[in-house]
């Protein structure tokens, strides 16, 4: 039989595992076995028989005894269903249940029993024989699969897993869910969570501990993404296939999400109120297929033109990120239709500048995209005709009369080396130039980021859509640095052809680019053979 791969990843409560070892099943199909869901069924178990960890606590040898005895008729399995692990606890599905700082306490203290470890040790055993697994634990890389091919201790500081903890309860508690009043209380989650290290830690049979040959991760400044690619790097050098990195910055942006989070609000409060009308985004929300046809299934529209707006009878009309030139932000406003306005803050900023400038008598230069929303968008709040300028070639033969001052701007997402060479060349034709770089922070770092990893990548990978023109600058950069950069749309585009001497892959991904599809992708370079 062919012999099954494990990932063992262990740590002390709140260290992040579940959620990591989950994401990095799901990259790798890996099936994921939470054993801390089967010592908490346990202990759930024992609560029910009318046991207390203060019991327990006060008297150990009568309650090893006793729950020795009882474990004997709790029969623990797991299912799956629909990707979810499922834990029965004499049939019963109580996944619900068992997430509770009782039953945590409780499965603290059960979970030091030798009869209780012994029964589910082999339960675990038997899981990772039958597939390839990412099993997290206490001991799993110590004692229940000390085989594992890769062995992960994953920690973090109390006070950051006290803080963790807190955040996912106040959470439950804002949907809906019954949290006790002591689930919330920051020093009580805090003590309850050092009580725990030190009881996993201190007691006799399989203490909480790093292996000898597990790779020690402080998850504490790190987030998940990071975490789970630090590991999914272990696995691939344990496989001898290349690294993959991807661009912390890859994805969308602040103020993307912000107005794709608020069309979703605008569609769940028509969704709940029929009085609400229409609701239409002035132009796609971001420039993704997928995106867009999602919005439109929970009845966001989209519509491009001045005549639509006209014809729309009341509702909502959203401006998306990009921002609108001034009169249609005021025909938008007074079109009766609620305005919803998501123009990005920075573009805003531009906007202001314009109007400001212009009245001031300046000529405004904008460096950009001929044509791209942003641009045209800004374009109209000039209160005298704006220059677009996008080339060198453009720069050089701009006239200007020297006597007229000059306002310069950027598009957000412009080429930040791009913009220094075209300024360079303006400033050299008038004397009276005010230059304003408005070239967005998360451009410039995302810019850099792609930058720096296409220098070191043997392929680089830029996702976005065809007509987003932010990706098409990162491409532009990384192509500078690494000659394999290829441009794709989803992960079906993908056709990495490996010859098996690439050491490392990079990934970025613009600033309309869903996680969702980022995610699809480096699951498919996780899984490329060569
Ligand atoms: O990981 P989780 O917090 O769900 O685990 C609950 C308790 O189960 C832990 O505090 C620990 O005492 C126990 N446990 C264990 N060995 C494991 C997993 C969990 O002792 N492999």
């Amino acid at each position: 039989m062919e012999e099954k791969f494990s990932i063992a990843i262990d740590g002390p409560a709140g260290a992040g595992k579940s959620t990591i070892a989950k994401k990095v099943a799901r990259t790798l199909e890996f099936v994921y076995v939470d054993t801390g869901a089967m010592y908490r069924a346990m202990a759930l178990y024992m609560l029910r028989q009318g046991y207390t960890a203060a019991e327990a606590r006060r008297d150990p040898q009568a309650y090893e005894a006793k729950a020795s005895a009882a474990c004997q008729d709790a029969k623990i399995s797991i299912e799956y269903r629909d990707g979810e692990q499922v834990v029965l606890l004499n049939g019963e599905n109580v996944n619900s249940l068992i997430r509770t700082e009782e039953v945590s306490e409780m499965a603290s203290v059960t979970s030091a029993i030798p009869a209780v470890r012994t029964k589910l040790v082999e339960l675990q055993q038997e899981l990772a024989m039958a597939q390839d697994v990412v099993m997290d634990g206490r001991d799993i890389g110590t004692v229940v699969l000390p085989k594992a091919q890769v062995k992960v201790y994953l920690t973090a500081s109390v006070e950051v897993r006290a803080k963790r903890r807190y955040i996912e309860n106040v959470q439950k508690q804002k949907a809906g869910k019954d949290v006790p009043a002591a689930d919330l209380d920051p020093d009580k989650i805090s003590r309850e969570i050092a009580d725990r290290d030190y009881r996993d830690m201190h007691r006799e049979i399989s203490p909480l501990k790093q292996a000898e040959d597990a790779a020690l991760v402080d998850s504490s400044d790190m987030t998940i993404d990071e975490v789970a690619e630090t590991i999914l790097n272990l696995y691939a050098s344990k496989k001898g296939r290349p690294q993959v990195i991807t661009a912390k910055t890859a994805g969308f942006c602040f103020g993307v999400q912000k107005a794709v989070d608020a069309v979703y609000g605008e569609a769940l409060r028509a969704a709940r109120d029929s009085s609400a009308g229409p609701i239409n985004t002035f132009g796609p929300i971001i420039h993704n297929e997928e995106v867009v046809r999602d919005l439109q299934d929970k009845g966001v529209g989209v519509i491009e033109t001045e005549e639509e707006i006209d014809a729309q009878q009341g509702g909502t009309i959203v401006i998306r990120s990009h921002g609108v030139p001034k009169r249609l932000y005021d025909k938008i406003s007074g079109s009766g239709a609620k305005c919803v306005d998501t123009t990005c803050t920075f573009v805003k900023r531009i906007h202001e500048i314009v109007q400001k400038e212009s009245l001031a008598g300046k000529k405004i230069i904008i460096i950009g995209n001929h044509g791209h929303a942003e641009v045209e968008g800004t374009k109209g709040w000039s209160l005298t005709p704006a220059a677009v300028i996008e080339t060198a070639e453009e720069a050089r033969s701009l006239s200007l009369d020297p006597g007229t001052p000059v306002c310069v701007v950027a598009q957000t997402t412009f080429n930040g080396e791009k913009f220094e060479e075209l300024v360079a060349i303006l400033q050299k034709k008038s004397y009276n130039v005010s230059m304003n770089n408005t070239i967005c922070n998360a451009t410039r770092e995302r810019q850099s980021e792609a930058r720096e990893i296409a220098r070191r990548a043997d392929i680089m990978i830029v996702i976005g859509g065809k007509s987003s023109s932010n990706t098409a600058k990162l491409y532009e950069i990384c192509k500078k640095e690494c000659n394999r950069t290829c441009f794709i749309q989803t992960a079906a585009d993908l056709d990495l052809k490996l010859d098996g001497s690439e050491r490392l892959i990079g990934i970025t991904a613009g600033a309309s680019t869903p996680n969702k599809i980022i995610e699809e992708v480096q699951k498919d370079v996780r899984r490329t053979d060569f």
